[in-house]
């Protein structure tokens, strides 16, 4: 198997990741073109965790966290960017191809 850059990976994944529909950290629920939740950074009553899926972006209004498909795992997690990508990876069914020796 050829070996892809991270880049191409991110973009892989970025376009193949569902983002966080499936609720795996947190309740959301469907307002308009977003998703809507509590926040998985902080502890609140009134959701203020947004995800727009068409942008696979996050941002969240009570503590101003937001990011990427990727970044999201790192600061929930605390995964490192690598760390991020293979589970967005194994998650996807985006075949790495990356030589994990290196
Ligand atoms: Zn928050």
């Amino acid at each position: 198997m050829s070996k892809i850059s991270y880049h191409d990976l991110k973009r892989q994944t970025l376009k193949r990741f569902r983002f966080f529909g499936s609720g795996r950290y947190v309740h959301l629920t469907k307002q308009g073109h977003y998703l809507q939740g509590l926040s998985p950074f902080h502890l609140e009553k009134t959701p203020s965790f947004n995800i727009a899926p068409e942008k696979q972006i996050y941002k969240c209004y009570g503590c101003r966290a937001g990011g990427n498909a990727i970044q999201y795992p790192m600061g929930v997690e605390g995964y490192t960017f690598v760390e991020a990508v293979k589970e967005l990876a194994k998650e996807t069914g985006v075949p790495l191809g990356i030589d994990e020796n290196t």
